[in-house]
């Protein structure tokens, strides 16, 4: 379980997060919606080990205090992190990027079961095991991503607008296949901007507005509140939905 307390992040005198609480259970999805410049990258950034806390934070996993330690280590914890743009190294080919995410030292054990477990989760990648990442559409290269970190054998996986310029079918598959991720048992922390598709996956959710935790509760009860259906889901949106 990941929890977070009192996280706050400033940059400069900007403070982007205040006093921010959360909690991701095993096999849950918790989205975070919010406007563009709410926090929401910055809330994955600080718990990440990436973006420094104010003191006072308290952020543990699996009753591990992950405060103010560096990244590498917090992947060594069990948070892995999905970035927005989705850091893969382009140069490297699909199976370069893939073994590159097992580096914890529990992750090396079970490494090739993990990865016969990804190419079953995303078995478009069985096919371009060989092929330089650069070269492949946004979705596949969001697979790679979300392989990379899985093959940390991540406790909580953390992602930042994973279906971002993705075709709507690519982000159906996409959401898809976090369903699939839940359903073994791994937290997911969703930051998203496609409100509707997220909250139809998730279990909970959290709204965050100017670097504050202004709302939040069952992913249901959110997507049925005209509060957030006005703020986060656009009225195309509503009616598709
Ligand atoms: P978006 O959806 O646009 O990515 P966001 O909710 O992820 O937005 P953040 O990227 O966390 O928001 O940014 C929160 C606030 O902090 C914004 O006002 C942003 O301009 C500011 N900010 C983010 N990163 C930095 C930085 N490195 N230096 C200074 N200010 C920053």
């Amino acid at each position: 379980m990941l929890e977070a307390a009192n996280l706050s992040v400033s940059y400069g005198r900007h403070r982007a997060l205040d006093h921010v609480s959360l909690s991701v259970s095993p096999g849950e999805i918790l989205v975070v919606l919010g406007a563009n410049g709410a926090g929401k990258s910055t809330l994955l950034k600080g718990l990440a080990g990436l973006v420094r806390p104010a003191p006072g934070a308290r952020i543990s996993i699996g009753g591990k205090d992950i405060s103010n330690i560096p990244a590498h280590r917090v992947v060594e914890a069990g948070l892995a992190l999905v970035p927005e743009g989705r850091g893969v190294f382009g140069a490297l080919t699909v199976r370069e990027n893939l073994l590159l995410g097992a580096h914890p030292a529990h992750a090396r054990h079970g490494e090739a079961a993990r990865l016969e477990g990804i190419l079953s989760l995303f078995p478009r990648l069985t096919e371009r095991m060989g092929q330089a990442v650069r070269t492949m559409s946004g979705g596949e290269q969001q697979m790679v991503a979300i392989g990379r970190a899985l093959m940390s054998a991540p406790e909580i996986l953390a992602l930042d607008e994973p279906s971002l310029g993705l075709s709507p079918l690519m982000a159906g598959e996409l959401f898809r296949a976090l369903t699939r991720i839940r359903a073994g048992g791994t937290g997911i922390l969703l930051v998203e901007q496609n409100a509707r598709r997220s909250l139809a996956i998730a279990d909970r959710g959290i709204l965050l507005e100017g670097g504050h935790i202004v709302g939040g509760g069952s992913a249901a009860s959110l997507a049925a509140d005209p509060a957030v259906r006005r703020a986060y889901l656009g009225a195309s949106e509503t009616e598709a939905a």
